[in-house]
């Protein structure tokens, strides 16, 4: 079946044909594409085509598509049922799990998707403090609840600005937004509003304004401000935990949140997310105390046999240097051609993640990420599908080498976009 057939059948009946925005190709024009199966790094659509996965479903399919053990685990769990809303043993295995590889993890509880899990530590920061205002990071995103669809305004110390109609003006008055890497809009804000602040929320490397890495120090610096004001401090790690390592990012950076939330990896590929810390701070969440969490599906044991059995492998295959060095070699060889044809293009990539700019260098913050230029990136995007990769569809996502990507794979789509630059490097354009 055409995509284009499937995609007029969804407009008639789910809004805009997807059921998340990104899907709709609007950063970059055409037809939504449909997908039939996936094996390892590549994914089948249903007009019939194969193409080189790199988005790998936003990152929660670390081990590439339809990894033969996952799937082994989440069958076995399927046919000795699917949900009781009692307590199965898996989820004492995953949370112990999940304990055991992050540090300051004392308590975690299992979600459904990383949306959840920050409305819920938002909450907890909220009840354990008795503050209500907040403070995120222009260009960060933290799920779709309502004080987190909030950007910078015209003022920093007034509260942001309203990114969705049907949230109420009030919230956007206590969510305050400042530039990511920038210490001093942080100290402006505790400065005026330090005593009301309830928690700092941040994606320690930032991967949903395209890849943008925080400066030496951000991080400690950040820690040292929370506590300075008694406001907590929020990991948001659903993209960057067990990612980058068996662990999270704060692992790797030695700066300690007293709360994580976790989601895409942790869940092998089925909706699953987490929200964790201290225990001081946790065991303020309902039954214990009076910070009200709950779910139907919450731990689900489909989720939690795939969430378990993507952890395990991860820790036996230890794939993570060689996504890394596979990464890294892509922007090596694309930056290179890019400085030699003149061309617009730099890749930034950590650990396995990675993002084509069509920018010259490197971003600092969301404000950097102007300098993009996003027609560019369509036609860069719509070059690579059409010869079989497929790149996350926007210019301020990050794509992902998963443990099945080969060499030859990341080589493949660096000649590509090498080719793309030599066709419209600046002397062409
Ligand atoms: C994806 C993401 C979320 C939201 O998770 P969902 O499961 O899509 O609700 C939250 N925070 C970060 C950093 C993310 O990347």
């Amino acid at each position: 079946m055409t995509h284009e057939v499937l995609f007029q059948r969804a407009c008639a009946v789910i809004p805009g044909g997807v059921n998340s925005p990104v899907r709709a190709f609007n950063g970059v024009g055409g037809t939504p594409l449909y997908v039939v199966s996936g094996n390892g790094s590549r994914i089948c659509t249903a007009d019939g085509r194969e193409l080189t996965d790199f988005c790998c479903s936003w990152g929660a399919m670390i081990l590439g598509h339809a990894h033969p053990e996952v799937a082994e685990a989440v069958s076995t769990q399927a046919r000795a049922g699917t949900t009781f809303g009692i307590n199965t043993p898996g989820e004492v295995e995953l949370a112990e799990c999940l304990c055991r590889a992050v540090p300051g993890l004392e308590r975690v509880r299992l979600v459904n998707s990383g949306t959840e899990a920050v409305m819920t530590a938002i909450r907890l920061a909220r009840g354990v403090t008795g503050r209500k205002r907040l403070i995120k990071f222009d260009g960060c995103y933290h799920g779709h609840s309502d004080s987190m669809l909030i950007s910078a305004g015209s003022g920093l110390l007034t509260g942001g600005t309203l990114t969705s109609l049907g949230v109420p003006r009030h919230v956007a008055e206590d969510t305050f937004v400042a530039p990511y890497n920038d210490l001093d809009a942080v100290r402006r804000i505790l400065d005026e509003h330090g005593r009301d602040v309830a928690a700092i929320l941040v994606e320690p490397v930032a991967a949903n304004m395209g890849l943008v890495l925080p400066d030496p120090g951000f991080l400690a610096k950040l820690r040292r401000l929370a506590d300075s004001c008694g406001a907590l401090l929020i990991f948001d790690e659903v993209i960057n935990g067990f990612r980058f390592h068996r662990s999270t990012y704060s692992a790797i950076c030695g700066v300690q949140p007293d709360l994580y939330t976790m989601g895409k990896v942790i869940g092998g590929g089925l909706p699953l997310a987490a929200v964790g810390g201290f225990a001081v701070f946790m065991d303020r969440l309902a039954p214990l105390g009076g910070v009200y969490q709950a779910g139907t599906l919450s731990g689900n044991p489909l989720a939690v046999a795939a969430g378990l059995k993507t952890l395990e492998l991860l820790d036996r295959d230890a794939p993570y240097p060689g996504m890394t060095a596979r990464a890294d070699r892509f922007a090596a060889k694309v930056n290179e051609a890019a400085a030699g044809t003149g061309t617009p293009l730099h890749v930034s990539a950590y650990k396995g993640i990675f993002t084509v700019f069509c920018a010259d260098n490197a971003m600092r913050c969301l404000a950097d990420t102007r300098r993009c230029d996003t027609k560019r990136y369509a036609k860069l995007f719509h070059a690579a599908l059409d010869a079989g990769f497929y790149l996350p569809p926007s210019q301020f996502e990050v794509g992902f080498v998963s443990a099945a990507h080969t060499d030859a794979d990341v080589d493949a789509l660096a000649d590509v976009i090498v080719q793309f630059c030599k066709e419209t490097g600046r002397g062409q354009a």
